[in-house]
């Protein structure tokens, strides 16, 4: 079977013993079988999230804990942090929901800074703030310690942070940081199918979703604590993507955490290296460039949709041509998820061998 090996930040390439351990025999979801498959992940999804609380999934894509996290903790205005692609498209979200919001804008490829959303907070104004940690659309990394500190500052402040393509590539622990919420889905870092959802969400948060009334069924959060608490879920979950969770916190168990991280900042590194050899430039600035992609900047205006077919066409694998606006003016490489350093020595291998052939 040809088969075309995925190098595009989402969904990343699944590994051949992950499809092997979705396949088991399906189970039902309200007996014990599913009950001991729940309670056997919930520890080790406390372990990578950093927490003691339940860690609840959810049968959707992120954007529905996306758009969960707007009706189950926005009562008076929410303040989206938008720098790029997801965070904008978070701002709509937050209206078609029919909530208050308001956007702070910040120009695609920079970071969200906390002294400027510290000022917007400082007006009173906002109980709930979202922002994405790792905006995939531009490979930014903002500084999520330091956003996430300002929940001392502002406690009545729903803090909800989308990490989706940046969890389990750099450390993000849920308690230490305070966060309301912290959610991230199944086809990035966690290199599975896409179709899952994982989150967390602080007990201030589940006592600000008791106040709200119009929080609907499939999102609601204190259903996912209500069912989680009998290790289920609200509705019939994707029983197969959870055999394949089970299968990847056991790989992340047995790499170790810190390892794993070391091992995304290394090949993050060998792409990096291979833009500086390049004469490419990043499209973020340094210090805040993510570890689970690089989105090159094109200032060398090379054909990118001619590059990338040459990597389809003569190394089976592809890369992102550039989101939305960004085009042909960027392309993006990930290296999130079982990527090694085999696997990365090949690709840049694969780049330079297309690189070559357009000129
Ligand atoms: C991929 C991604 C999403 C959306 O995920 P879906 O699975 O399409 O819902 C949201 N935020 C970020 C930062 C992402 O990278």
């Amino acid at each position: 079977m040809s088969h075309v090996k995925l190098y595009i930040p989402g969904p990343v390439e699944v590994s051949p013993d992950t499809y092997a351990a979705m396949a088991q025999p399906m189970i039902g979801h309200r007996g014990k079988g599913f009950q001991d498959l729940y309670a056997e992940i919930q520890p080790m999804l406390q372990s990578v999230f950093g927490t003691t609380r339940q860690v609840f999934l959810s049968t959707s894509s992120a954007w529905g804990v996306m758009e969960g996290a707007i009706r189950n903790l926005v009562r008076k205005k929410v303040l989206n942090c938008c720098n790029g692609a997801f965070s904008d498209k978070w701002l709509d979200v937050s209206k078609r929901c029919g909530k208050e919001a308001e956007a702070y804008q910040v120009e695609w490829g920079q970071p969200v800074l906390p002294e400027e959303i510290d000022k917007r907070l400082a007006t009173g104004a906002f109980d709930a703030v979202t922002f994405i940690h790792n905006e995939t659309s531009t490979g930014v990394l903002s500084p999520i310690a330091e956003i996430a500190a300002l929940k001392k500052k502002y406690p009545d402040v729903m803090f909800i942070t989308d990490s989706v393509s940046g969890f389990t590539t750099v450390p993000v622990n849920f308690d230490e940081l305070g966060l309301d919420v912290l959610l991230t889905g199944s086809q990035k870092a966690f290199a599975l199918p896409p179709g899952l959802a994982l989150f967390t969400a602080s007990e201030a948060a589940m006592e600000r979703a008791s106040t709200i009334g119009d929080r609907g069924y499939y999102f609601d959060f204190l259903e996912f604590r209500a069912n989680g608490e009998k290790n289920m879920t609200p509705s019939t979950p994707c029983i197969s993507l959870i055999y394949g969770l089970r299968h990847q916190l056991q790989k992340m168990k047995t790499e170790g955490l810190e390892n794993r991280y070391a091992r995304h900042a290394r090949l993050n590194g060998m792409v990096h290296e291979w833009v500086k050899k390049h004469g490419f430039e990043f499209f973020a600035p340094e210090g805040y460039r993510s570890k689970s992609l690089t989105c090159v900047a094109n200032n060398k205006n090379i054909d990118v949709a001619a590059f990338i077919a040459n990597l389809k066409k003569d190394h089976s694998l592809i890369i992102d041509g550039g989101y939305g606006k960004l085009k042909g003016k960027t392309f993006r490489i990930s290296n999130m998820g079982d990527e090694s350093d085999e696997s990365i020595t090949n690709l840049i291998a694969a780049l330079d061998d297309a690189l070559a052939k357009l000129n």
